[in-house]
């Protein structure tokens, strides 16, 4: 018998309950799964930075850690875990960051926002846009999420370009990796998205420096993480207007301080960090598909590479 322990959000308990121990029994799998179990005793954990497990130095069977979400920078420098680590990968929350991200491209693209908000009523004749082909769109971090997201753009016709550490082959994408790749991709990016994990390199990419190779006008997106901004330059190019707008989801601090100055500023629209989420029903067939390699030697699936940190 396999003893599964659930150390997600309270709030999640109730969900993954049921669906878990039902996405096992598909796989013919018996376990034990609860949310108090001796440490000594657990040989995966169903896992989430904000739950109650943060010391690992007690699960001394522990065959792996398994979370419920795609970012894993509250978890991936902890000492205490030995047993490998993976991350969140599900279908709905790729759905879903898709979604958001062509919604929000295409209200830049589409200059929605002169005609929704227009109180004088002002018939602004002569301004249709141009079309999804003729917009440069670039995408830092081409993977799961980046693709997903790519692929969407694609399908409304965008000029998609993507950026990642390694080089990629994607197809109707514009492939760059480097500093050099960098440099080039902010240079073409009318819309820029950031869909990086949060690491030791990423942390402050988009720098006063990065933001002045970005065209005049330039609108950002970030779901990613807060920290791969600096708010503090960020703040500058929207006030000089070399960057037009921001649509910012993910903040170093959540949820933002009241008091901060994007709340503020006109040209900045926040989101509450709801970009995307992991969606139960397809999480938990991937959670059981982990365990059933564990138990069967297989490699798992989106094991995170610790010391890359992502
Ligand atoms: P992923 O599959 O691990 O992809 C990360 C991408 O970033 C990869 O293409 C990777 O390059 C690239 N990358 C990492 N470090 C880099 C570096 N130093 N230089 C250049 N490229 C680098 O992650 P994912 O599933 O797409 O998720 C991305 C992030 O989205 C998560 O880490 C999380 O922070 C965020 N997220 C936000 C929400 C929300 O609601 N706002 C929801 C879910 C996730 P390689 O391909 O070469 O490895």
């Amino acid at each position: 018998m396999i003893t599964i322990q659930f150390a997600g959000a309270e709030k999640d308990w109730k969900t993954y309950q049921s669906l878990i121990p039902e996405a096992l029994a598909s796989k013919n799998i018996e376990t034990v799964f609860q949310r108090d179990v001796a440490p000594e005793n657990v040989d995966y954990i169903v896992y989430s930075p904000s739950g109650p497990v943060q010391d690992f130095s007690a699960y001394t069977k522990l065959k792996a850690v398994l979370s419920l979400w795609a970012g894993v920078e509250r978890v991936v420098g902890n000492q205490t875990l030995k047993a490998p680590l993976c991350r969140m990968v599900d279908g709905g929350l790729r759905e879903g960051m898709a979604e958001w991200v062509t919604g929000h491209v295409l209200r830049y693209h589409l200059g929605m926002d002169a005609h929704i908000v227009n109180p004088n009523h002002r018939w602004q004749a002569g301004t249709a846009p141009p079309l999804a082909s003729e917009r440069r769109i670039g995408i830092l971090g081409l993977g799961e999420l980046g693709q997903a997201c790519a692929r969407s753009l694609n399908c409304v016709g965008f000029d998609v370009a993507g950026w990642s550490r390694t080089h990629k082959n994607v197809e109707n994408v514009s492939c760059f990796s480097g500093q050099d790749g960098l440099e080039a991709i902010l240079r073409r990016s009318e819309i820029l998205v950031l869909l990086l994990p949060q690491t030791v390199e990423t942390t402050g990419i988009i720098n006063t420096q990065a933001l002045s190779l970005m065209p005049k006008g330039a609108r950002i997106l970030n779901p990613g993480r807060g920290p791969l901004i600096d708010d503090d330059a960020l703040l500058e190019a929207l006030e000089t207007g070399h960057i037009a707008h921001a649509t910012l989801d993910v903040f170093a601090k959540e949820p933002l301080p009241e008091d901060h100055p994007y709340w503020r500023n006109s040209n900045v629209t926040v989101t509450p960090h709801i970009a995307s989420e992991t969606r139960p029903y397809t999480a938990a067939k991937v959670i059981a598909e982990n365990i059933a390699r564990g138990e069967s030697g297989k490699p798992f699936l989106f094991e995170v590479d610790r010391t890359a940190g992502y």
